[in-house]
């Protein structure tokens, strides 16, 4: 399928069913081909909400004096790595604010801690760090990290992380894959003045970036969050719904075919019922569970009405592996690590 920059606005514009159809069926065969039937597991642990960042989406920003602080502690974050063992995901993600309180020492102990005591491939995500301590962690065991770019849109990006040269994720994402790592990025969907061509041009960023992990979710608006009553909607909006994130995720997977792309949780925020599901069928391959003690899951709160807040890991692991199940897809093995062509043939 032919898929420039016109090509992409056009159908995450279009309203054909006909046409969709096609592009479902596509991108499903994409999926199948390169990726599999296999839908893997990524236990994600958020280790604190301390934040310095100003990120005007995001209801952990550092602004926000009205909400409870937590660090996880080194024993609690190992006592959920061990349940991610027991629940059989292949990998564990860490994710947290950027504070002060991330001493990248005690990341990278827990980072060595984990390769010695356990067979999970590490995602860390734990926002823009330097370069020396990317390479510590990396030198450590870390396998993968996560930094989504949220848009490439030069003016957008300025505008929704205010106080961030502009380029400084980019080139986070460059030294990334500089060290080896597998790297994972993404978008939200519907930010306000975020267009339809401004998407097809993150989608083509992602392709070219040769991105190994995308997790593409929709925009939720935080009531707590200067994103909240902001409305500025150009003539061309991209809006955040179900379907038009749906159409970017399937885009996506036929642009790069191999990358593992979650089920994003904020696909199932705003879906209870099947949003995660939904979007397995129209590209996406990976889905991660929630792993965070119950306690501390209603202070990492993003977004409002996130997906299961108020489940135990336990609750998670079964919910998620019916759901899987319940819709024909097999449950992962191994740590899920990305596909290369060259390697399978
Ligand atoms: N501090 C880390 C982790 C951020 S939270 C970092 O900056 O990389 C993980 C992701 O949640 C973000 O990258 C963003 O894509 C998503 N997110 C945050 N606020 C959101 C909102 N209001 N709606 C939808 N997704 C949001």
């Amino acid at each position: 399928m032919r898929l420039n920059k016109r090509d992409i606005v056009e159908w995450l514009t279009t309203k054909d069913k006909r046409k969709l159809n096609k592009l479902w069926n596509t991108a499903n065969a994409v999926r199948e081909k390169y990726v599999g039937d296999e839908v893997h597991f990524r236990g994600i642990i958020e280790i604190s909400n301390y934040c310095v960042r100003h990120c005007l989406y995001c209801g952990i920003r550092g602004e926000r004096r009205d909400i409870h602080r937590y660090h996880m502690t080194d024993r609690a974050i190992k006592s959920c790595i061990r349940k991610i063992e027991k629940f059989g995901y292949g990998t564990v993600v860490i994710q947290a604010g950027e504070s002060p309180r991330i001493i990248p020492n005690d990341i990278s102990e827990l980072v060595r801690w984990i390769k010695q005591n356990t067979s999970l491939a590490i995602t860390l995500s734990l926002g823009e760090q330097p370069y020396e301590v990317l390479k510590e962690w990396k030198g450590q065991g870390a396998d993968r990290y996560l930094l989504k770019i949220e848009t490439t849109d030069k003016k957008l990006l300025e505008k929704i992380h205010p106080g961030e040269p502009f380029g400084s994720r980019k080139e986070n994402i460059s030294r990334l894959k500089q060290l080896g790592y597998e790297v994972g990025s993404g978008i939200m969907i519907g930010i306000p003045g975020q267009t339809y061509t401004s998407v097809a041009k993150d989608i083509l960023w992602f392709k070219r970036m040769d991105i190994d992990m995308i997790g593409i979710g929709p925009f939720i608006p935080h009531p707590d969050t200067p994103l909240a009553t902001y409305r500025f909607a150009p003539r061309n909006q991209i809006p955040g719904d179900e379907l038009t994130v749906n159409k970017a995720i399937a885009l996506t997977r036929i642009k790069c075919k191999e990358a593992n792309m979650p089920a994003t949780t904020a696909l199932a925020s705003i879906n209870l019922a099947s949003g995660r599901e939904n979007a397995l069928f129209h590209g996406a391959n990976v889905v991660m569970p929630n792993v965070t003690p119950i306690k501390y899951r209603k202070y990492y709160e993003i977004y409002p009405s996130k997906a299961c807040i108020r489940e135990t890991a336990d609750l998670c692991s079964t919910c998620m592996t019916n759901r899987m199940k319940r819709v024909g897809r097999k449950i992962g093995t191994g740590v899920g690590a990305r596909q290369h062509s060259t390697k399978r043939q």
